[in-house]
């Protein structure tokens, strides 16, 4: 086995784990056991949240230090992680079949470069703003950090996930408990490790291993004041029943099911890199991809032979061969999701026009091929529940308000993308989108501005400096005149 790791990172150091419990860790690809690591218990949770929470009360501790402090040490972790930077690209496509070449763009980058932007935007500003009462004398407010965070991903992409938590809560002055997702687990370790050299003060980031039951038991800890949570739409609700319950503040980043718009005027045959990116990234696990294609009518048919030949010829294989586009879903059980929903489309009268299985010369791995589904309505059920996999409908419309009709009929409201040779028409069209998130001939998620959902996509945004203050408690101090 490549990586065996025997001990949870909680309080700055390697500890003995309370139960002598593993996770198998299971590459997507060979389907062969790769890796264990303890899986963490609620007593983990316990040790971690109080370390967490000792290390924020600290009265001299991280919370207090200065701006320029805390940012010293949020670049050495940056550099740190840069240093492991192909590991990480490594781990994640060994885990969850990430294609390599998508691992090492957006995996392997993400985390120094949000530690780096976020070490940056704390040193511009100030956390304590003075204004002239409404009434008379000052007013001295007060962004100060919220407090222990804690943080649960998922396997889609688990280190820019992790990252877009932790390194705005820890910019704020946070202490943190990530819990990442047991299917993808060896780079939370590495993650640790990285802290560890860049001099992380004790406490101030743990990682505890472990499945639903765990993370539940973290989101309801006495000692957390914040949850950050991206993951589904089901586990999304239950949290944010249990923090309203606590009067806990929470974030929530859930599922998706997007609508690319194309309208009239757009030349297909031009943007196959862009369409791809926004449309079937990462097998289709990814949050916003468009995975309602609304054609126009008049269109339709050359829409869906551009899409059909696209996604008949991305080379499908083993994810850390460089010339790999589409690799395998991530676990058995998302095969076997995306499976039924193929099967659904059919009955429900969908036309397969390219994939539907699963593709020949791989005998093993959780491949599925990329599937493209015509005649759909956007009723069907393929068209409103998230697959998460590399399955596309292709809708028709008549005319614009009738897109954007179609496209906003859905229980859903995170991504989406209109496909335009006017870049005016499109910003448009994107204003009339019910949803956190529009691209314009493309999807490319901008760090420094707000990311999440409306409706069944969440609550809350990530990212930019809306990021932060989502890490951030506001205090009022009325002084005299
Ligand atoms: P999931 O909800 O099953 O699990 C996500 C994480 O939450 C895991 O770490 C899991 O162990 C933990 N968890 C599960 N139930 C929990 C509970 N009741 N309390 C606390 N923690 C719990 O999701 P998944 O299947 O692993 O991930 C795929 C989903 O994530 C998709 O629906 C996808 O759209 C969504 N997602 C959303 C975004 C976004 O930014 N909006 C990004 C990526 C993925």
């Amino acid at each position: 086995m490549e990586y065996v790791y025997g001990r949870l990172f909680i309080d700055g150091e390697w500890v003995t784990p309370a139960s002598d419990r593993v996770i198998d860790v299971i590459s997507a690809h060979s389907e062969q056991q790769i890796g264990q690591v303890p899986a963490g218990t609620p007593d983990d949770i316990d040790a971690a949240v109080t370390a967490a929470r000792n290390a924020f009360e600290d009265p001299a501790g991280w919370a207090h230090w200065t701006a320029p402090q805390r940012a010293v040490i949020l670049n050495r972790f940056a550099d740190e992680i840069e240093s492991r930077r192909d590991e990480f690209a490594r781990r994640v496509s060994l885990q969850n079949g990430m294609p390599i070449t998508i691992a090492r763009r957006t995996e392997a980058a993400a985390p120094a470069a949000l530690l780096r932007y976020y070490a940056e935007l704390i040193t511009q500003h100030s956390t304590e703003e003075r204004r002239p009462s409404l009434l008379s004398g000052t007013t001295v407010v007060r962004r100060e950090p919220i407090g222990v965070v804690a943080a649960i991903v998922p396997w889609n992409f688990p280190q820019c996930l992790t990252f877009f938590k932790l390194a705005p809560a820890l910019a704020a002055g946070c202490a943190v408990v990530v819990k990442p997702a047991p299917e993808t687990v060896l780079d939370a370790f590495l993650v640790a490790e990285a802290a560890a050299a860049a001099g992380l003060p004790a406490g101030i980031l743990n990682i505890v291993t472990g499945g639903g039951e765990v993370g539940a038991h973290l989101v309801t800890h006495p000692g957390v004041d914040k949850v950050a949570f991206t993951g589904s739409t089901a586990a999304g609700k239950a949290i944010a029943e249990q923090c309203a319950r606590l009067m806990r503040p929470a974030t929530l980043e859930l599922g998706g099911k997007s609508a690319g718009i194309i309208l009239e005027d757009f030349d297909l045959s031009r943007a196959t890199q862009a369409l791809f990116g926004a449309t079937l990234l990462n097998q289709g696990q990814t949050c916003y991809l468009s995975t309602r294609i609304f054609a126009p009518h008049n269109r339709y048919d050359e829409v869906v032979d551009a899409f059909t030949a696209l996604a008949a010829n991305l080379p499908i294989g083993d994810p850390l061969d460089r010339s790999t586009v589409i690799g395998p879903l991530a676990t058995r059980r998302q095969r076997d999701t995306v499976e039924s929903y193929i099967a659904k489309g059919v009955a429900e009268g969908g036309r397969i026009t390219t994939g539907g299985g699963r593709p020949a010369g791989l005998p093993h791995g959780w491949y599925v091929e990329p599937t493209i589904f015509a005649d759909v309505d956007n009723s069907a059920t393929i068209a409103q529940e998230e697959i998460f996999g590399p399955v596309l409908s292709i809708i028709r419309y008549r005319d614009i308000d009738d897109a954007i009709t179609q496209a906003n009929d859905s229980a859903y409201g995170l991504g989406g993308t209109v496909w335009t040779a006017d870049a005016d028409r499109g910003l448009e069209v994107a204003r009339r989108i019910h949803s956190g998130s529009v691209g314009i001939n493309g999807f490319a998620l901008d760090h420094g501005a707000p990311f999440g959902g409306v409706k069944n996509s969440g609550i809350g945004r990530e990212l930019g400096p809306e990021g932060l203050a989502a890490y951030q408690q506001l205090k009022s101090i009325y002084l005299p005149a």
